[in-house]
């Protein structure tokens, strides 16, 4: 294999093999480094579904056959664009189905060390390979970015660990486990902590949990359909709007932009989680925790309750399901030149209409540019319109670009 590259794409999830389809079909000459999937593999628990609907978990691709559902149909999985929730392993083994279907060929190494050579970029693959590329797409989704905030983070990990680092939630059978957090990540591993044995509490700053709400039937009235329409992030207007205009998002103003790439779509639980959460283990809101404290090989830590008073909870382990935080001091495999070279927004890397920073060639995609493109960056669904407008760029390819296959799959 060459060790140059036109573009050398970092990173394998659903975003960079997105691309490397885009890419391909384009005629691009890339190369491609990154662990297939391996979020979804290493950092998200065993029995967890996706919240996404079906019809908005297809990773993009040019002809627009490698769809869930087209796998589903191939591998004989139940499959339903709306109202039937994916399960993990089945978007697993679809992403690796997307990967070897279209014959796309992906170094499992991890980029090390990225510097700037000659115009280009020289890649660092472990020491045991140098490649040079003369743009980068980098595609690395959240992984490096898991947060865990104060008092919690000065815990040691035998007693607390942020969401992503189980796979296995049963290993907490018949231990006390606090889950912190008020989102999907919070609720779901709180349910399968307690189907799994686990005497499970959660704490909740919130004043009260937020639910997504059931499916929209589709045969609804169409004033209806006009008011709340039904897109790949969900139902209404500003969803709809976040889902299909990420390059009208990118043209409003900074600190909107900023703000609801934070804000928009905020902590809420699938609604088929409900009654797998309500009544079934302890859900405490408006309770934020104080203090964090190892006592006894266990934890204890100081809460206060939504009246103000403080009070204080002990457990065997700290699940904090936080969320993430992109922060560029933590992509250490980006040389330091190249970091502070880059113009951020809302502490991600600012990026153009075809995905550039401002360090000429060098390309972002996914969760870190949502401060640019909006809150559909964070999600699969995303995939519609960063693949192609990459390919475009790269390609040197002007277009017209095609729309987000929202209706298709109802
Ligand atoms: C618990 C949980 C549930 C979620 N549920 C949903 C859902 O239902 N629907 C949805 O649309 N989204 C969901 N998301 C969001 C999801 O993470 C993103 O949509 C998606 O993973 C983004 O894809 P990505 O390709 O950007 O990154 P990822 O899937 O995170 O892939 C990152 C890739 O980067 C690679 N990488 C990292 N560092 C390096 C390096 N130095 N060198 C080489 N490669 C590197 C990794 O090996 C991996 O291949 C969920 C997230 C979490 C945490």
């Amino acid at each position: 294999m060459s060790d140059t590259a036109d573009v050398a794409i970092i990173g394998a999830g659903p975003y960079g093999l997105s691309l490397a389809a885009h890419l391909r079909a384009a005629g691009v000459d890339y190369r491609h480094f990154g662990m297939p999937m391996r979020l979804w593999q290493a950092a998200m628990p065993q029995g967890m579904f996706l919240k996404s609907q079906g019809f908005a978990s297809n990773i993009s691709d040019p002809a627009g056959t490698h769809t869930l559902e087209a796998f589903c149909r191939a591998t004989n999985r139940p499959y339903a664009s709306y109202g039937l929730p994916v399960p993990l392993d089945t978007f697993i083994s679809y992403g690796q189905w997307f990967q070897s279907g279209l014959d796309l060929a992906v170094d499992e190494v991890l980029v090390t060390d990225v510097t700037r050579r000659d115009g280009g970029f020289e890649l660092n693959l472990g020491g045991v390979e140098r490649v040079r590329a003369r743009n980068v797409v980098v595609a690395i989704g959240v992984e490096h970015f898991a947060y865990v905030p104060e008092p919690l983070s000065a815990l040691p990990a035998a007693l607390c660990t942020h969401s992503s680092a189980h796979k296995d939630l049963a290993a907490f059978h018949g231990q006390e486990v606090i889950v912190v957090g008020a989102g999907q990540s919070a609720l779901e591993s709180a349910a399968l902590l307690h189907e799994n044995g686990a005497a499970v509490k959660v704490l909740a700053r919130e004043r009260e949990l937020a639910w997504n709400g059931e499916p929209l039937p589709p045969d609804r009235p169409l004033l209806q359909r006009l008011r709340e329409p039904e897109a790949g992030l969900g139902s209404g207007l500003g969803t709809w709007f976040y889902s299909n205009h990420p390059d009208m998002f990118r043209k409003l103003p900074k600190n909107t932009r900023v703000y609801r790439a934070r804000t928009a779509l905020g902590p809420a639980g699938a609604c088929w989680l409900r009654n797998r959460v309500e009544g079934q283990f302890p859900v405490l809101t408006g309770h934020a925790v104080t203090s964090a404290e190892p006592q006894d090989g266990r934890v204890r830590l100081g809460v206060a309750g939504p009246d103000g008073a403080s009070r204080v909870f002990e457990a065997d382990h700290v699940i904090a399901a936080t969320g993430y935080r992109t922060d560029l001091a933590r992509l250490t495999f980006l040389s330091e030149a190249i970091r502070s070279g880059l113009r951020t927004v809302g502490g991600s890397p600012a990026v153009g209409r075809g995905y550039e920073s401002s360090v000429a060639g060098l390309h972002f995609v996914g969760p870190a540019v949502a401060p640019t493109f909006g809150p559909v960056m964070r999600f699969v669904f995303g995939t519609w319109h960063a693949g192609p407008a990459v390919a475009r760029r790269l390609s040197g390819v002007s277009g017209t670009r095609s729309q987000p296959a929202v209706a298709a799959g109802r």
